[in-house]
């Protein structure tokens, strides 16, 4: 690529229309030496950078997910896990899944890493320039309670369907009542819809065959509960508790699609 093909597309990439034409004439306007237009490529590519960096950042801040220690592929030991399809669980950081639309969901019993796992996917996410955002179920459940009061149901669904990620941890705290059913399903279908990376991100205790007791509806809305695992990759983690353990030996087991 040329230097002022670069320029342009560092100039796009800040939201700067400048056309090669337009700066070609002011570099001929000006006598600019090739060291002068490499010298300006320099500042646009350094441009560029900071405003990536300010994007990342502001995708993180908004993410709700922790900015003090965060939960990274790179903090996560691989070598606590063993089983065929630990590969499956590396090779997330590729949001491969993200890509292709489907939605994951990490099932086990607690202190195994799902946690970890989901947020080290949302964290990716925000530094490849995707929004990412996390609640647990029960925050997910009193989010939507308290935008039926205020009267602010769509601003709360459009929340959750704009991210690239959406990540529910928990699932099977508590029991959604049938309005907050609803509105998630809601969610659902229009995240299903939209266009663009997507997935959403499951943590729970319970196996995804057993959630429609966690949400109070009709079989309509249950058949959404099955779209939501039609391509889902479903990683469940067998084996003790990590917190405050020494090496542990897991299984895992991926199985899904
Ligand atoms: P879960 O959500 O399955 O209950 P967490 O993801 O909250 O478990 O994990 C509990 C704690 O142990 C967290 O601080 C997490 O970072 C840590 N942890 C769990 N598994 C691993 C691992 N394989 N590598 C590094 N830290 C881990
Ligand atoms: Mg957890």
């Amino acid at each position: 690529m040329g230097l002022y093909e670069k320029i342009q597309e560092d100039a796009d990439m800040v939201g700067i229309d400048l056309p090669t034409e337009e700066l070609a004439a002011l570099m001929q306007e000006n006598n600019a030496s090739e060291e002068t237009i490499v010298a300006v490529a320099k500042v646009f590519e350094h441009l560029r950078k900071k405003k990536w960096d300010a994007t990342v950042s502001m995708y993180l801040k908004t993410s709700r997910l922790p900015l003090k220690n965060p939960k990274t592929f790179d903090n996560f030991d691989f070598n606590q896990l063993h089983g065929k399809d630990v590969d499956v669980l590396k090779n997330l950081k590729t949001l491969s899944p993200l890509y292709s639309h489907n939605n994951i969901a990490f099932i086990g019993p607690p202190g195994i890493g799902k946690t970890h796992l989901a947020q080290a996917y949302g964290t990716e996410c925000c530094h490849r320039g995707h929004k990412a955002y996390f609640l647990t179920f029960t925050e997910l459940n009193q989010k939507l309670t308290d935008a039926r009061r205020a009267d602010r149901v769509g601003s709360a669904v459009n929340g959750m369907v704009k991210p690239a990620c959406l990540i529910i941890d928990e699932v099977g705290q508590c029991v959604m009542d049938r309005d907050n059913t609803r509105i998630f399903f809601d969610v659902v279908n229009r995240r299903y819809n939209k266009e663009g990376p997507g997935s959403i991100i499951f943590t729970s205790n319970v196996q995804p065959e057993q959630w429609s007791g966690f949400f109070s509806d009709d079989h309509s809305l249950l058949c959404s509960l099955d779209r939501l695992f039609d391509t889902a990759l479903v990683c469940t983690i067998k084996g003790k508790s990590y917190r405050g353990k020494g090496r542990l030996t897991l299984a895992v087991e991926a199985a899904g699609k």
